[in-house]
């Protein structure tokens, strides 16, 4: 299991010593044709501190993945390829399925592992996303594993122990040197795809429970280097309100990122 890359010119956080990470969930939109122009216009957009302040994750539709890694590699583009999901099995007769070794030959580096969407409308269950996470690291890249509760759990107090179960079952088999290389995006599904973003204090709020999770696990050194994102409705406007939080370390976004000048405003925020 190899460590992710850093770009040299990436500096982390002198606050956290965490590298930041933004995250375009594309989901099913963009052909890749509109792909490739929209890698583009979001290039030609950012400068280059912007990609020295934060790793850029773009996540695309898979067929979208080939172009956009040749794309990326002949233009030298400082921007990371992404994957919304992966088979835990590297190969097989599963009709329609992508295995993370595929993904990993298209230089892909970030692969979104149980998104809510996912969970909702293909019964991804924890142990399903656990022996994904396990499958990505296999295969030499990062998981981004989503987690969250819905508005019904968050009013009924749930929310600490919806993401404990998740958290816990999707990571507690790690070693602690792989463990500590884990992106968590704190997804709360109620602010999902809607437009009201969680209030920062919550965000917070759900970041420290994850972190404290993995510093019951493995203690408080694997716990200060795991990344944690935050995604919900996540726009220019909002966006540097949950990048200043002392536990998030980066947006996971979905709508305003299909927007290459809207995604460079969020990343530049
Ligand atoms: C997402 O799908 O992960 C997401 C955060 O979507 P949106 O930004 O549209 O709420």
């Amino acid at each position: 299991m190899a460590k992710v890359k850093y770009d040299m010119e990436l500096r982390p956080n002198p606050r956290s010593g965490r590298y930041r990470l933004i995250s375009a969930n594309w989901k099913m939109n963009l052909n890749h044709l509109e792909a490739i122009q929209a890698i583009q216009k979001l290039n030609f957009l950012l400068r280059p501190s912007d990609y020295s302040y934060t790793e850029i994750s773009i996540h695309p539709p898979f067929t979208d993945l080939r172009p956009l890694q040749l794309l990326i590699d002949s233009d030298r583009m400082r921007i990371r390829l992404g994957a919304q999901n992966c088979h835990h099995e590297p190969s097989g007769a599963f009709t329609g399925e992508v295995s993370a070794p595929m993904l990993a030959r298209l230089n892909v580096s970030y692969v979104i592992v149980g998104h809510s969407e996912r969970r909702q409308y293909f019964n991804e269950s924890d142990e399903t996303v656990r022996s994904k996470v396990k499958a990505v690291f296999n295969s030499q890249m990062t998981p981004i594993i989503c987690v969250g509760e819905s508005l019904q759990e968050r009013e009924q107090g749930e929310t600490e122990a919806k993401l404990r179960t998740q958290v816990d079952t999707a990571v507690s088999f790690l070693p602690p040197e792989i463990a500590e290389r884990c992106v968590v995006a704190y997804e709360p599904i109620w602010a999902i795809g809607g437009g009201i973003s969680a209030k920062p204090e919550d965000a917070e709020q759900g970041a420290v429970t994850i972190r404290g999770i993995f510093q019951e696990l493995w203690g408080s050194d694997v716990a200060g280097k795991v990344r944690i994102q935050y995604g919900g409705s996540v726009n220019p406007t909002n966006a540097a309100n949950f990048m200043q939080l002392e536990n998030i370390d980066g947006l996971l976004v979905g709508g305003a990122a299909l927007d290459p000048e809207s995604l460079a405003r969020i990343i530049q925020a």
